[in-house]
């Protein structure tokens, strides 16, 4: 999808946009045209990647998702800044993995306030433009674990499992006013978020893959920016995995 630049003159805000998948995403949707908010907790990381996307008018800003008052303030300070938001892209999100009987209290209440109670604050406060000027796309970025379970993710997949129905349920609710709501349910991709796993244990994951690798940020891309254009102007509602067909 080199070339076109089908995003051209709107906005998109990426959250979790300062590393990882976000920053890939970031940098898809800059080249395709979009004036980018990159939203992460730590601002300053925010703020160094935006010199490296393409094109210009792009922003960041400095916000904790699972806050639903700055999610507000945030949206906010990016219309008046960059302009009406055309694709919100909720990728913010953590791991706090252990077995049930050990999760903490903090450990499950912090990552579905993040991963899917922050998807819900920056649905709310994007939803209300959106619905006036009747259009926008929405996509959340989900996990096969969503899907699937995983031994020592309970919360972690109960959020994103929460997710899928979010979306699904967003999806229904904006249609009709012409706002797309989709899941992209990436498999494993090598970022911060799987730096911790041993050698031994990429083997076997590997082994698990139909593909033989874990993915890469780039692998998820493509797909985030599809959804966010006009050529899925009839899709939403949708989970798709990207995970080197381990879910299937
Ligand atoms: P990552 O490298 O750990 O990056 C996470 C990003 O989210 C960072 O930009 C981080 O910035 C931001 N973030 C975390 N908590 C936040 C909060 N409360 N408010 C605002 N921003 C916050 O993670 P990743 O691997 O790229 O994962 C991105 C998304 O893909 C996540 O939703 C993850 O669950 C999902 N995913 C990842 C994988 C994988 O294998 N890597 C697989 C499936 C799904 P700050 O720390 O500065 O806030």
């Amino acid at each position: 999808m080199t070339g076109r630049k089908e995003l051209t003159g709107s906005a998109a805000i990426v959250t979790g946009g300062s590393r990882g998948i976000g920053l890939g995403i970031a940098g898809a949707l800059a080249e395709a045209g979009a004036r980018v908010a990159v939203v992460a907790r730590d601002g300053e990381k925010a703020e160094a990647v935006i010199a490296e996307l393409e094109g210009s008018g792009h922003a960041a800003y400095s916000c904790d998702v699972a806050d639903a008052k700055a999610c507000k303030r945030t949206v906010a300070r990016v219309e008046s800044a960059q302009g009406p938001v055309a694709t919100l892209v909720n990728n913010a999100g953590i791991t706090r993995d252990n077995i049930v009987l050990r999760l903490r209290d903090d450990d499950w209440s912090q990552v579905i306030a993040t991963n899917l109670g922050g998807a819900f604050n920056m649905i709310r406060a994007t939803a209300r433009g959106m619905m006036k000027r009747r259009s926008g796309s929405i996509v959340n970025i989900t996990s096969v674990i969503g899907l699937m379970g995983n031994a020592g993710q309970a919360n972690y997949a109960a959020s994103k499992a929460g997710l899928h129905g979010l979306t699904k349920s967003v999806a229904k609710e904006l249609a009709s006013r012409n706002i797309r709501c989709n899941a992209v349910a990436p498999g494993f991709i090598l970022t911060d978020m799987t730096s911790a796993l041993a050698d031994a244990q990429v083997d076997e994951l590997k082994k698990r893959i139909p593909a033989g690798r874990l993915g890469e940020p780039a692998d998820v891309c493509g797909l985030v920016r599809f959804l966010a254009g006009p050529e899925a102007g009839y899709i939403t509602g949708q989970i798709i995995a990207v995970d080197g067909g381990m879910a299937m």
